[in-house]
């Protein structure tokens, strides 16, 4: 996993809407966000935009409708957040035709894995495969983000801090038959973090070291899932499915990396893991993390914390701590003196 060649090519620069038009082959598709259009049609509305799509649902029977009833087209750019990217991945995937992202936030890594999130019936599902001739990051576009979307993406990278945790702890107790611990991965993954924590500043201010620190981050750990074998163990662990547990019980629509970083605040203390080292870089960071900004109160979280174990068991969820330990009063009170201070 030391060399870099199996990652996205991947170019940082200003002005990169400008130069694409000469760059696809054409006729091309563009999937972005509604909001966005304003921005790119002089750039991308001329003569040579066989269509547009704005990216709304994921549900597969939805995009397998929008594939058949595209125009023909040589090329696809995706403009926008995860769910422009996916939908261009899917429409180049479908279609067999090159693919050119333009992430316009950092909040997730979509742009850089191989994989479609679609839904079949809301459940989510990987599926696909895309790997586009080139990835675009401008910093001015991801500046003029909303600040809190572009902070949310450290949620998949911090919880490479629980998930290495749980993945060694499962192999310990003998659950992880598929993959067992590898220190190898495990040592490059700690890297990635360690790089991310190293420039929460930059993070905060948005900063074209921030936005190149994350996005590379994003890079590495959106391609080592599939380039690991379909391994997951690495990015994702309880801090991962304390956010599955809370959204199965609102209901409620989250900005991923939000509950993510609450999840990897209650798991590093279960973990008894350095929850204040890893606390202070989601605060550095400015993540917003409080229930209430996230559309759900403080009982939905506790709630969840209950419950994430029976969830866990019950969709065969992989072996993590909450297989074995359970969140206490004491812990919930500790993280709510973190979030409001003592009363
Ligand atoms: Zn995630």
């Amino acid at each position: 996993m030391d060399s870099k060649d199996y990652l996205f090519h991947t170019v940082y620069g200003r002005k990169l809407i400008t130069g694409l038009v000469e760059t696809t082959p054409t006729p091309y598709i563009v999937v972005t966000m509604r909001e966005l259009w304003h921005i790119l049609k002089d750039e991308l509305g001329g003569d040579e935009l066989a269509y547009v799509h704005f990216a709304e649902s994921l549900e597969l029977n939805r995009l397998e409708e929008l594939v058949r009833s595209l125009p023909k087209a040589s090329s696809v750019i995706g403009v926008g957040g995860g769910r422009a990217m996916d939908i261009a991945k899917f429409i180049a995937w479908r279609r067999n035709m090159p693919l050119f992202q333009v992430p316009t936030i950092t909040s997730t890594n979509a742009a850089f894995t191989h994989r479609c999130a679609v839904r079949i019936k809301g459940v989510v599902r990987y599926i696909g495969w895309a790997v586009p001739e080139v990835i675009y990051v401008d910093y001015d576009i991801v500046r003029s983000a909303p600040p809190h979307l572009n902070y949310a993406g450290v949620g998949d990278v911090f919880c490479i801090h629980t998930a290495l945790y749980d993945w060694k702890l499962a192999t310990e107790r003998g659950e992880e038959k598929l993959w067992p611990w590898d220190e190898e991965l495990a040592a490059e993954t700690r890297k990635v973090l360690q790089s991310v924590r190293g420039k929460t500043h930059e993070i905060h201010k948005v900063s074209d070291v921030g936005i190149k620190t994350l996005m590379e981050a994003h890079r590495w750990t959106g391609a080592s899932y599939h380039n690991s074998g379909w391994n997951p163990r690495h990015i994702e662990g309880c801090e991962h499915f304390f956010f599955y547990t809370l959204e199965y019980l609102t209901g409620k629509a989250f900005i991923h990396g939000e509950p993510v970083c609450l999840g990897i605040v209650f798991m590093s203390l279960l973990q008894n893991n350095d929850p204040e080292g890893i606390w202070r870089s989601i605060e550095e960071v400015g993540v917003r993390i409080r229930p209430e900004d996230m559309g759900v109160t403080w009982i939905n979280v506790v709630t969840a914390l209950k419950e994430i174990r029976k969830y866990a068991e019950e969709n065969r969820l992989f072996y993590t701590t909450v297989n074995e330990r359970d969140i206490t009063d004491n812990m919930v009170e500790i993280v709510r003196e973190h979030l409001y201070g003592s009363k």
